[in-house]
């Protein structure tokens, strides 16, 4: 047997936990390594030489030492300051960046995320903060950007909220709505569209209007895909650009050879759990940042080996608006 290095520990073939907390530390052991790390991904691969904006060409750089630390890098030529994190979700942040590449490598390295709560107990920070970081990575880093789905595409909505127990009964009755005009009140609308094994997309939308429906389906797949549908007349008309194939649900219909929507089905319904599993009520609100997350997981189908790296990567390369 060769002699071990207990230095760099060999993991097996069977271990499942992907990307290690201690592979994590390793690379990134604190903050000044993040912070190279930016600088090197962002400006500069060879941690010298980037190109200085204010000169207009490639400079050497220096990060100069002072009282406190600057988290810039300077430009011998000019004195142009280049900060790593400028543009980024790090910026103006005051959390540690070494706090947020831990953040991104919790969320990354779990198989169904975590909660705001657990990321306040893990970091240590208050739970405003773990919030606030917790939202970024879901709205920011985790927003597909993407091309628009092609193929063999199924698309349909659905709403999400609490089932209606006795007190919710009670209310609607006292109001004097219809369960429909309840729905519509308290429940959020979901739109999906998935190819068949492949990748997904999900969107919380105001209603199921013909209008929303043909626009977010325009936005989110590609003319000349096969679309499968249900026959809600809000699909009607995309005759124009898509193959369109509808199945009658009305008349029990569900499966009628390739034309079905079992796949998009079979995508809320795993999503549904997952909410009920981990959240108790869901607002409408923060919903979004809660279907970017699970459609960036199911998109990945759980490689964990390159989902951390995947999110520090956007994080130094998506620029914030
Ligand atoms: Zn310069």
């Amino acid at each position: 047997m060769p002699p071990v290095d207990r230095l760099k520990p060999i993991r097996t073939h069977s271990s499942e936990s992907g990307y290690s907390l201690i592979q994590f530390m390793q690379e990134y052991p604190d903050d000044a390594t993040c912070l190279e790390w930016l600088w090197r991904t962002r400006h500069s691969p060879d941690g010298e030489t980037a190109y200085c904006p204010k000169c207009e060409v490639e400079r050497t750089f220096k990060r100069y030492k002072c009282a406190t630390r600057r988290q810039s890098w300077t430009c011998i030529a000019c004195g142009h300051h280049v900060h790593p994190t400028a543009g980024t979700i790090f910026e103006k942040s005051s959390t540690s960046l070494h706090l947020w590449f831990y953040a991104m490598y919790l969320m990354s390295s779990t198989r169904c995320g975590i909660s705001a709560k657990q990321l306040e107990r893990e970091l240590g920070v208050h739970y405003k903060t773990a919030w606030r970081m917790f939202n970024k990575i879901r709205n920011h880093l985790m927003a597909d950007d993407g091309e628009p789905l092609s193929g063999e595409v199924e698309v349909d909505e659905t709403l999400l909220g609490g089932k209606i127990r006795n007190a919710a009964r009670r209310k609607r009755d006292a109001l004097g709505w219809s369960p429909k005009r309840w729905d519509s009140e308290t429940k959020t609308m979901v739109f999906a569209a998935v190819e068949r094994d492949g990748r997904v997309r999900a969107q919380v939308i105001p209603n199921s209007s013909g209008p929303t429906l043909r626009k977010i389906v325009r936005d989110n797949v590609q003319p000349g895909s096969t679309l499968y549908t249900d026959e809600w007349l809000g699909y009607l008309t995309l005759r124009d650009s898509y193959l369109h194939r509808t199945i009658r649900h009305r008349d029990r219909i569900y499966v009628d050879g390739a034309t079905h929507t079992q796949t998009v089905e079979g995508f809320f319904g795993g999503m549904k759990n997952a909410i009920r599993g981990v959240y108790h009520g869901v607002s409408s609100r923060w919903l979004q940042g809660y279907l970017n997350e699970y459609v960036w997981r199911y998109n990945r189908r759980g490689d964990r080996n390159t989902m951390f790296r995947d999110l520090v990567e956007t994080a130094a390369t998506r620029e914030t608006v």
